[in-house]
């Protein structure tokens, strides 16, 4: 992955615009750049546009959406970004933070309205950070879901994918200039298109273990779930660049991974009142702060693992899910009737299970403290039949990355903006500030598809300007 500098550099095949990547940033990118009547090439080194956004849930906040308004939920930009602002402890760039929750609600309805992407607003319970419900999410709550509502967007709109194509090297003036692309065909052959603007939509580095070590070595020995072809060759062709790079030890982590089975349990169930235990049957953190933060809590107990517990009513809540009908498939997910039984099922010793669900018990009726700080109160108590599932903590994707203005361009060190380069999603800097616990769900899917718009909208212009 590098940059070739080649004043003179002359291709055989131009387009106007070149995508690289064809996850969500990339294809909401290339959508944004054929609207506003511009030839795109987007191109994808696996065979199929999927990415991390496939693996996803799906859910894109927006603020002050119609469906928000619709279901009664009084939300604004400035909401939005309060809670953005407070979840990273004001440690991210607030312009970038107002700039995003402004155009959230404007991507959820372009999505719906422009290319019949089938979003409704998430009603049943909040994710933590977020002062208000602003989830939106295709019918089953997936992200395979999504990815295939955008190709089929792009297939409409007679966009390009070229696929089984990796990137390998930018072509670049002297003056940063990019003026085309080098890429590794799956055959082995090599192809050369030049462009007059280039989105960089090929995620961060969370499948290269060597950054993954370099930048964030308390998550290295986690387990990774995220997509493996993203290698993190924005960052590494923006760092030839010049580019401006922050919060490059961000990332989003989960702590609620079934052990063994690769299917993330997700947070609803925690928010409404479920709790982790070791293998010892002790809790060891507050579990509604954040699922992000909560992955190294799991991978620091003992054998990496964490029991989530709960009983009927959250396991009903959850069934709105697919990644939850998917636990159940893959038998991760255990029921009894009894705390005997449910100790047998989980090897958890029967009188630490039963001291646990009491305090837990006494916390909801609000006659004790918890030790960690968490506030079980206004949720029911847990009642037969019980339920429980073993998990791990992982590493979904990473944060940090080039720093961009208002309109997904990429800035170099000193805040200037390179002359025609873009990016959005895990390539851009997020909106999760330095580390772990600054990520709030949805931030992934926000800068993917807000910065995809925005960037595809600007290169677009910036051509025409050329022109
Ligand atoms: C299990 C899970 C659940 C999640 N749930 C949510 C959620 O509900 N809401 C939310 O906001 N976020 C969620 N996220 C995060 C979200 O999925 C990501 O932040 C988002 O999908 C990133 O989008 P992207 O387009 O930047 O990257 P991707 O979707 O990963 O797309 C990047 C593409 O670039 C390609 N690529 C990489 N390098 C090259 C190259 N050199 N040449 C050509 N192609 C290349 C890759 O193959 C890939 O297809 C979740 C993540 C995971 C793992």
């Amino acid at each position: 992955m590098s940059i070739i500098f080649d004043d003179h550099k002359q291709f055989e095949y131009s387009i106007p615009v070149i995508v690289i990547g064809a996850g969500g940033c990339g294809l909401c990118a290339a959508l944004a750049v054929k609207e506003n009547n511009t030839d795109v090439l987007v191109i994808e080194r696996d065979p199929t546009p999927l990415g991390t956004t496939a693996m996803s849930t799906g859910l894109i906040p927006g603020a002050n959406t119609r469906l928000q308004r619709e279901a009664g939920i009084a939300d604004s930009p400035e909401t939005f970004a309060n809670d953005i602002m407070k979840k990273t402890k004001g440690e991210t760039d607030p312009n970038i933070a107002i700039c995003l929750a402004r155009e959230s609600s404007k991507t959820v309805e372009w999505l719906i309205d422009e290319y019949q992407i089938p979003l409704s607003l998430v009603d049943s319970f909040l994710y933590p950070g977020h002062s208000l419900m602003r989830m939106h999410g295709t019918p089953n709550r997936t992200g395979s879901e999504l990815m295939g509502a955008l190709c089929r967007a792009a297939e409409k709109s007679e966009i390009d994918i070229l696929t089984n194509a990796l990137v390998t090297d930018l072509y670049s003036d002297s003056t940063k200039r990019i003026l085309g692309v080098r890429v590794l065909r799956s055959d082995g052959e090599i192809e050369e298109v030049g462009c007059d603007a280039l989105i960089l939509a090929c995620c961060g580095f969370a499948g290269n273990p060597e950054m993954i070590e370099e930048y964030m070595p308390q998550i290295k020995d986690a387990e990774f779930f995220g997509h493996p072809g993203n290698k993190g060759d924005a960052i590494i062709w923006g760092k030839s660049l010049g580019a401006g790079l922050a919060d490059i030890s961000a990332y989003q982590g989960h702590g609620g991974l079934a052990a063994g089975r690769g299917v993330p349990i997700l947070w609803p169930m925690i928010m409404e009142g479920a709790f982790q235990v070791n293998k010892n049957g002790r809790r060891f953190s507050d579990e509604s702060k954040g699922y992000s933060e909560q992955a190294v809590e799991v991978v620091s107990q003992p054998d990496k693992i964490a029991w989530n517990i709960f009983d009927e009513r959250l396991h009903s809540l959850m069934m709105e899910f697919e990644d939850y009908h998917n636990a159940i498939e893959a038998k991760a997910i255990v029921n009894a009737e009894t705390i005997t039984e449910l100790s047998q099922l989980t090897n958890i010793d029967e009188s630490a299970l039963r001291e646990v669900i009491k305090e837990v018990e006494e916390m909801v009726e609000g006659k004790r403290e918890d030790d960690f700080g968490r506030d079980f109160t206004g949720k029911p108590k847990l009642s037969s039949p019980y339920y429980a599932v073993k998990v791990t903590g992982a590493l979904f994707h990473t944060q940090g990355g080039l720093v961009v203005n208002e309109d997904a361009r990429v800035l170099d060190k000193q805040g200037n903006t390179l002359p025609n380069i873009f990016a959005g999603g895990g390539s851009a800097r997020g909106i999760s500030g330095p580390s772990d616990w600054g990520y709030m769900a949805g931030n992934g899917l926000l800068t993917a598809t807000t910065f995809g718009r925005l960037a595809g909208t600007a290169a677009a212009k910036l051509i025409e300007k050329f022109n």
